[in-house]
């Protein structure tokens, strides 16, 4: 199964962002870890599993000390397959040295560049700066990253073609493997509430444009993923369980004590909350239809597809149909879209068969 472990510290908030993520909060760090620690061994010994992928996501895991990350390590180490891929996501801001130690326990790095024009990074609310970004990223690369990611963000405000466009020439004279490309969504609580859509470019021209050109450096395998396929995310869409660690962070998995059924299930969101209680608060059933729906809806936005196996006779023959009319290719076992941009109202179609 998959691995992913919460790290909520952040060095600060950017105005866009209503990830669960803390400002501050260092004398926490100790007790975060402890709790991780506890809370990952006390799974292993209720239900053990070995790991095909482990992904440290964030907040921003680069807050915190390299030591952090080893000894975070030494517990998991022992549960992680042979080639597993081990991510952590990073900040530009993220030191040299740093980067250097991730690269002797991690193979795989995931920076929040978003953009390498200035005026956009400073409107964001980023604490970095471009030439930090393209450093980074290269130190990563000396550093001996196998794959390296970097995230970009578009339907901002200031958009236009030859602001992407530099963006995107930039990015492909970096040593990466990887972009996630995310279109600027307003979320409630944050700076970017206050200013709605003036915040947004949706002009979906240039939003198409944008992934059309970002597709052809980096082909891609999801709506929002370009290049070389991150295994965590495609496990994710795939289907497959995964563990979740950590203060705000959500697992699935198939549940022993709660009659072998599947479940997602939640964790406190708070820091000092979670350390006094590393462990699920709520637990959601997962059934068949649910499974079956965010299979079809994952699917058709990513390379993964439908399989067949899922449907039922009837939801086959309407995604025959839709194949007839062009929004669906069919192979032996899958239905794959022919946009993933489509996924929303193919997967109503094909659940209404
Ligand atoms: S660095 Fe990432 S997690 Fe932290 S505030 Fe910015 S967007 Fe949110």
């Amino acid at each position: 199964m998959l691995l992913y472990i919460h790290i909520p510290f952040c060095s600060s908030k950017c105005n866009y962002c209503s990830f669960n993520s803390f400002v501050g909060k260092k004398g926490l760090w100790r007790d975060y870890l402890d709790a991780l620690i506890s809370q990952f061994n006390r799974w292993q010994q209720i239900k053990p599993a070995l790991f095909e992928t482990l992904f440290i996501g964030g907040g921003t895991p680069s807050t915190l000390p390299s030591s952090f990350y080893f000894q975070l390590l030494e517990a998991i180490s022992p549960f992680l397959l042979p080639n597993c891929e081990k991510s952590i996501e990073a900040n530009p801001t993220a030191s040299r040295e740093w980067i250097a130690q991730m690269g002797k326990i991690f193979n795989r790095i995931s920076f929040g560049v978003q953009s390498f024009n200035p005026d956009k990074l400073h409107f964001l609310g980023r604490n970095h700066t471009p030439q930090m970004a393209m450093e980074k990223v290269e130190v990563a690369f000396e550093s001996g990253f196998k794959e390296i990611n970097i995230d970009l963000i578009y339907g901002v405000k200031g958009d236009d073609y030859s602001l992407l466009e530099k963006d995107i020439s930039i990015a492909e004279k970096l040593p990466i493997t990887h972009i996630s490309g995310y279109s600027l969504t307003i979320e409630e609580g944050t700076p970017f509430a206050q200013l709605g859509t003036e915040a947004q470019n949706l002009d979906e021209e240039l939003q198409l444009w944008f992934i059309q050109r970002l597709n052809s450096s980096f082909p891609q395998y999801e709506i929002s993923n370009f290049g070389k396929t991150c295994r965590h995310n495609l496990g994710y869409w795939e289907g497959k369980e995964y563990r979740g660690i950590g203060a705000g962070a959500v697992g699935f998995e198939k549940i022993p004590w709660k009659g072998n059924r599947f479940f997602r299930y939640y964790h406190h969101y708070q820091i000092e909350k979670f350390i006094g209680e590393p462990t699920p608060q709520k637990w959601e059933e997962i059934s068949w239809e649910m499974w079956q729906e965010e299979r079809i809806f994952l699917g058709l936005r990513s390379i993964v597809g439908v399989p067949k196996a899922i449907l039922t006779p009837s939801q086959i023959e309407r995604a025959k149909e839709l194949t007839h009319s062009g929004f669906l290719k069919e192979t032996p076992s899958h239905f794959h879209p022919t946009s993933f941009t489509l996924a929303d109202p193919l997967t109503l179609e094909i659940l209404e068969g």
